[in-house]
């Protein structure tokens, strides 16, 4: 730390230093977990609010490391896409995804559709993504419309001419959008519109502070009405009670998701649980 007092700003600390060299071993170890097939995919149910039937999953990107142990994807999906990782590591998880649906289609719900989350920098360094995505698809025998792709709202904003071409492809070929963690960015109306979103998530920041007889409940009734007016169906996020549950529902939410109907779970609990119900 040399030149104190005049810049400041790039002094280089020794925890910074530290802090840079956890982040050069977390690398190497996400591009030797890739290398080495590490990663591995867990479910989510989203349900029909009204017949609270399990009508789609959302795959939840899960590593659990030998020194670490589970290691959330909130931490190393940055990480992933400063690296480049993103690309290969979001098509493993696209593969994964589409085939294991497949084989819930096939067994036990013709109609059952995947949610997958899709990376801003994954679909921007991409060339070819929505191509390579089609024929995958394609390849599976599965229909494009069997699939969602959650974004976020840094697509929509930051979104250049190209992203928005891909994601045109995408949708024109039947894919659904669905714009993830809703509430917690900037994106106004316009953006809904200009994209042609089929689903909106609400963030689970909101619905956890649904209450009875609360006022502030009126936001997350506002959303889900005014995403109606826009033909735009809503799925609430991170539903814990049943209380929130039957706000959300009274206020014609369409879908929900969270641990009050059920937690991320392996495809074998998954299969378990979606067979179950068919077969009532
Ligand atoms: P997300 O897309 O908003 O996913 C929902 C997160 O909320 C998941 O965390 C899920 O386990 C958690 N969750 C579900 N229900 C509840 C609930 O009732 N209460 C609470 N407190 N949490 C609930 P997870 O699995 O740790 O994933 C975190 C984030 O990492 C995801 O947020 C998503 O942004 C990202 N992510 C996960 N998998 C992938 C992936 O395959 N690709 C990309 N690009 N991002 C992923
Ligand atoms: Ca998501
Ligand atoms: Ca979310
Ligand atoms: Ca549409």
């Amino acid at each position: 730390a040399k030149d104190k007092g005049r810049n400041q700003f790039c002094e280089f600390t020794p925890a910074m230093e530290q802090e840079a060299q956890e982040r050069r071993l977390l690398l190497r170890d996400l591009q030797q977990a890739l290398d080495e097939g590490d990663f591995t995919l867990h479910y989510q149910p989203i349900v029909d609010m009204q017949s609270q039937r399990t009508i789609k999953a959302e795959a939840l990107l899960r590593w659990q490391q030998s020194v670490r142990g589970q290691v959330s994807p909130a931490q190393f999906i940055p990480l992933a896409e400063e690296s480049g990782l993103i690309g290969p590591l979001g098509d493993w998880v696209f593969q994964q995804a589409t085939r294991q649906l497949a084989e819930w289609r096939a067994e036990l719900d013709p109609d059952f559709q995947m949610s997958v989350n899709v990376s801003p920098v994954q679909l921007q360094s991409c060339k070819q993504q929505a191509q390579t995505w089609l024929q995958h698809l394609h390849d599976l025998q599965l229909p494009s419309s069997a699939l969602v792709i959650e974004l976020t709202e840094s697509v929509l904003m930051e979104s250049d001419k190209e992203t928005n071409a891909k994601l045109q492809t995408l949708q024109v070929a039947g894919m659904q959008l669905a714009l993830d963690d809703f509430g917690t960015g900037y994106s106004s109306l316009s953006y809904l519109k200009r994209l042609d979103i089929d689903y909106l998530k609400i963030d689970r920041s909101f619905v956890n502070q649904l209450t009875p007889g609360n006022e502030d409940n009126v936001l997350c009734e506002a959303i889900i009405v005014m995403a109606h007016q826009l033909g735009i169906r809503v799925v609430a996020e991170g539903v814990e009670t049943q209380e929130q549950h039957d706000i959300l529902r009274a206020a014609g939410c369409d879908y929900g998701q969270g641990y009050w109907y059920c937690r991320p779970v392996s495809p074998e609990d998954f299969g378990a649980r979606l067979r179950e119900e068919r077969s009532r």
